[in-house]
């Protein structure tokens, strides 16, 4: 199978001559399995030059959209992803459901007629939503596994296994502190207490969760230096990165979700600090940064 990645930045677009290396497009990624059948994950502006290539091919589609949660950067490019607006075509968002807002709001409200001269209800393709908690399910022979995260209201981990090799993506995730966690407000009440029932190490669970990986796929948005002022936002600092890829033992780690203020020498600098760390603390996995057009590929 083929991951591919069209959109690798985190919070915010960010086009431009210092960012040509690493990509300004906010996350999405395409696997696609050796029956060409594929999975999205997210639907940042990335999906926009997905939508096209699909379009270029010419072939109807029925595909599945995870999506991590509905902050703009995860949902942004939906409403411009072209194959949406094509009868025929199938498509499936997942995501989960919080606070009584329903999944098929999440992405509809983005698109209310004050924003977006297109609504939802208008879109010619079939658009089905599955709202999901933590469980299993099964997506074109593969297994899809969900779990809740540290970051403000809510945000979901995927962990796909086909044919035995696991792709797992935490896009923003917050290392959890016990203490930390009882002055902040943001995350949704249910996922804290879920969390402080652990009796050791918290992220434990989360380790497990991306344990034996092949690709680990994940929330690398600043720098430790960078994280003291911003605790609470629901985002990792590349030694935890290095360090949940360590625990659960994977094979492959890539650093995605970069920070808008980083240009493509921070995250060239960033890339480098993490290899000397890597050979520093003798950890076996690979270590790549996500850019955009990024190919892997999975002997499946
Ligand atoms: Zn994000």
């Amino acid at each position: 199978m083929k991951i591919i990645f069209w959109g690798t930045r985190g919070s915010i677009p960010t086009p431009g001559e210092t960012t040509v290396k690493y990509g300004g497009n906010t996350p999405c990624v395409e696997l696609r399995f050796d029956d060409d059948n594929f999975i999205i994950l997210d639907a940042g502006t990335g999906i926009r030059n997905l939508g096209e290539k699909i379009i270029e091919s010419g072939s109807s589609i029925n595909t599945y959209v995870l999506i991590s949660h509905p902050h703009w950067d995860h949902i942004q490019g939906f409403p411009f992803f072209k194959p949406a607006f094509i009868s025929g075509n199938e498509i499936t968002i997942v995501c989960a459901e919080f606070d009584g807002i329903s999944l098929p709001q999440m992405i509809s409200d983005q698109m209310n007629k004050a924003y977006f001269p297109i609504q939802l209800n208008e879109l010619k393709a079939n658009i089905n939503f599955k709202s999901v908690r933590e469980e299993e399910f099964d997506v074109f022979g593969a297994n899809v596994k969900t779990l809740f995260l540290n970051h403000p209201l809510f945000a979901i981990g995927y962990r796909i296994t086909y044919r035995n090799k696991s792709i797992t993506y935490i896009s923003d995730n917050e290392p959890f502190d016990r203490y930390v966690a009882q002055t902040i407000k943001n995350v949704h009440t249910e996922i804290i207490k879920k969390y402080l029932e652990y009796k050791n190490e918290p992220n434990q669970h989360l380790f497990d969760f991306v344990m034996g990986s092949d690709i680990l796929i994940y929330d690398s948005t600043y720098t430790p230096e960078e994280y003291i002022d911003r605790v609470g936002w629901g985002h990792s600092h590349y030694l935890f990165s290095l360090k949940v890829a360590a625990e659960g033992n994977v094979k492959n780690l890539v650093l995605f979700h970069h920070d808008p203020s980083h240009n493509d020498a921070k995250i060239d600098e960033i890339y480098s600090k993490c290899l000397k760390e890597i050979k520093n603390r003798n950890y076996k996995f690979l270590c790549h940064p996500a850019y955009e057009g990024f190919v892997m590929n999975l002997n499946t």
